[in-house]
């Protein structure tokens, strides 16, 4: 892992940089490659335009490990008004939460049962997406998207290419069908429970991708959504759906807003199913550091804008 990723993924939890950040102009103009605006009305024009061009989308609102019941609730407040904008407009969009701004920090049971209001609100045939977060909660995820998998929820989790274990959880995840969405893993994990080298992760997600489009994950009836920017790896997966007559028009892949816009074009002009998560919201910080330990140039766009401003 680069020098570079892991202090841009330190600093994604400093509370001094996360209140200072904001204030500048630069850094702000930068977000704004990543995000179409602060409120979900930016977002939902984004949605517009991306169904124009045959692209469906995940609205996402940013935030992360709420302190408090009250600000769990109002999350879940302004999730169920998504919804029901998503519902009226008939949108070609679906949610996507993190669990830790839910409450899961706080209490399981009241997380759960936030989780399930925005399942009881999601129009029909609608998934109602749970990110991944730190491998310190991967565990209480899968517990809670297996719970309402069982309760025959219409939901979906994702799962991370660079932990060790996600082969065998992906495994246990088959049987209960639903959806599940694959990408490599953005935090700091350490190497026990991460592989370290990007060789390793990206031979990783191919072998995962295999086996969410395989026999077994197709005859349980999983929604399988590959989400990644990797444009070699998304040439090996679709070559081995083609080879094993997995259909083109179910091959699901998921990128970021900004990212890779000619590959989203792209895909969605050739057939396969092409889905755009969108990220909003005035807690954009650790989710900002998050992209740009992504991809190192994004640091020097960011200076660009330093000096242009
Ligand atoms: C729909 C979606 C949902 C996600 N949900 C989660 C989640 O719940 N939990 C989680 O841990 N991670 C999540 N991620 C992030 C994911 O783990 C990766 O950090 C991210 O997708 C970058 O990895 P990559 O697969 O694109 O491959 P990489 O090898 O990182 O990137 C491949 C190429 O894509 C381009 N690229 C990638 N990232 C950027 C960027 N930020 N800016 C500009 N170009 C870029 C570059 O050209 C790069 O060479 C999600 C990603 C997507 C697309």
């Amino acid at each position: 892992m680069s020098l570079i990723r892991s202090v841009l993924l330190a600093a994604s939890q400093n509370h001094w940089l996360r209140e200072q950040a904001p204030h500048y102009k630069f850094v702000r103009r930068n977000v704004s490659r990543f995000m179409p605006g602060e409120n979900a009305q930016d977002a939902f024009a984004a949605v517009q335009q991306l169904a124009a061009q045959n692209i469906g989308a995940v609205l996402t609102a940013l935030g992360e490990n709420v302190t408090d019941r009250k600000e769990a609730a109002a999350e879940t407040d302004h999730y169920c008004q998504v919804l029901r904008e998503i519902t009226s407009r008939n949108l070609n969009a679906e949610i996507s939460v993190k669990l830790t701004h839910l409450g899961l920090d706080l209490d399981n049971s009241l997380c759960y049962a936030n989780l399930e209001t925005l399942i009881a609100q999601s129009p029909p045939g609608k998934t109602v997406w749970i990110d991944m977060e730190q491998s310190a909660y991967v565990d209480r995820t899968l517990a809670m998207y297996t719970r309402a998998r069982r309760a025959k929820a219409n939901v979906g989790v994702c799962i991370q290419a660079y932990l060790r274990r996600t082969e065998s959880d992906l495994r246990s995840l088959l049987p209960l069908g639903g959806a599940i969405r694959l990408v490599k893993g953005a935090y700091n994990e350490p190497a026990e429970v991460a592989f370290p080298k990007k060789s390793e992760v990206d031979e990783n997600y191919f072998q995962l991708a295999k086996m969410l489009l395989g026999q077994d994950a197709r005859f349980e009836g999983i929604r399988a959504a590959i989400a990644t920017h990797d444009r070699t790896l998304i040439q090996r997966i679709t070559n081995f759906a083609n080879a094993n007559q997995f259909p083109k028009e179910k091959l699901e892949f998921q990128m970021l807003y900004g990212i890779q816009r000619a590959e989203q074009q792209r895909l969605a002009q050739e057939g396969y199913r092409s889905i755009v998560l969108i990220a909003y919201g005035t807690h954009w910080f650790p989710w900002y550091m998050r992209r740009l330990a992504e991809r190192p140039a994004n640091v020097l766009f960011l200076l660009r804008n330093l000096f242009a401003s």
